[in-house]
């Protein structure tokens, strides 16, 4: 992205007056090490998250073999790519959606604008194209009149049935009633999207765990806006400690943000980015690729 200098750009301008040096100095790796640190945070990645990265980059960069046939600027990137794999998920299951229920019980969670409701859609149209599967929409955000409306939208645009009670209803009684629906119409996936407000706040949260407890869902996905950064770090981590998240959906990854506040979040509460929506499109949704992401981070 050209608003940022990439961090490929950056490490070659350090080190290309060391060329032909053979080693590189502590001093030599400490100035790459601060231009690693601004590239993270430009990326917004939390201060602190970027500092500890840092520190295990340097301990691995300081113990590395000098390899013959990568430069100086190379082997650093080498190194902090690989780094951001594996705080990312690396190779693991751990980003992969669990969907052995029978049905599959995903519950999005998150706040008013951060794509939740779409992204319930776009969720149920990849499954279905990707699995096979047979999917229900559930309507359960019962403070956003027009939500109901846009959820049944989408599902017809999808083929995809959408299950809705009358306004005012109660949304845990909206997501118990929808698992006898889902039998009936035979899905097995059942994607509830609950309410979103502006802020967290304390019903809201109770709303949530509410329909946790009672419902059980094989997932629970915080459904987060990337341009927001550092803010999302706060929400993910309010929400991990009141619900207990399983993994995330990144969106709006298609503007400018880096989506630093993946390797943030997975930092501070462990918890993995599964899903990322690139668009507003129905099928712009991804599963995730720590690989993908670490690149777009180094730019
Ligand atoms: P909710 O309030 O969390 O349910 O949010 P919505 O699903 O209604 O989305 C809010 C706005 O963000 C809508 O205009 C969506 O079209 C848009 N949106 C959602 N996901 C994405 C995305 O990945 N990229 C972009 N550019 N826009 C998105």
């Amino acid at each position: 992205m050209a608003m940022f200098e990439s961090l490929t750009k950056r490490l070659e301008g350090i080190f290309q007056n060391l060329e032909g040096r053979g080693r590189l100095t502590e001093e030599d790796v400490n100035s790459a090490l601060r231009e690693v640190r601004i590239a993270l945070i430009e990326a917004d990645v939390n201060l602190k998250v970027a500092r500890q990265f840092v520190d295990r980059v340097k301990e691995k960069a300081i113990g590395a073999d000098v390899m013959g046939s990568l430069s100086p600027a190379q082997q650093v990137l080498s190194i902090v790519h690989d780094e951001l794999v594996e705080v990312l998920g690396g190779t693991g299951e751990s980003n992969k959606l669990d969907t052995n229920g029978n049905p599959t019980i995903i519950m999005l969670v998150g706040l008013q604008g951060s794509g939740k409701t779409t992204s319930a859609a776009k969720l149920a149209n990849y499954l279905r194209k990707q699995n096979g599967s047979r999917p229900l929409l559930v309507a359960a955000d019962m403070y956003r009149p027009a939500a109901v409306n846009q959820l049944k939208t989408l599902g017809k645009q999808i083929q995809v049935p959408v299950y809705s009670e009358p306004m005012g209803s109660d949304p845990v009684d909206i997501c118990v009633h929808s698992l006898d629906y889902a039998r009936e119409q035979a899905c097995n996936v059942i994607i509830l999207d609950t309410a979103g407000r502006l802020n967290i706040d304390e019903r809201m949260m109770q709303e949530v765990v509410n329909i946790r407890e009672r419902v059980r869902p094989h997932e629970v996905l915080l459904v987060a806006d990337a341009m927001t950064g550092q803010e999302a770090v706060r929400v993910a981590k309010d929400f991990n400690d009141a619900v207990s998240l399983t993994g995330m959906v990144l969106t709006k990854m298609d503007g400018d943000a880096r989506g630093g506040a993946a390797l943030s979040i997975r930092t501070v509460t462990s918890v993995p980015v599964k899903f990322m929506a690139l668009g507003e499109k129905l099928d712009a949704i991804q599963p995730f690729y720590p690989d993908r992401l670490a690149q777009r981070i180094l730019g």
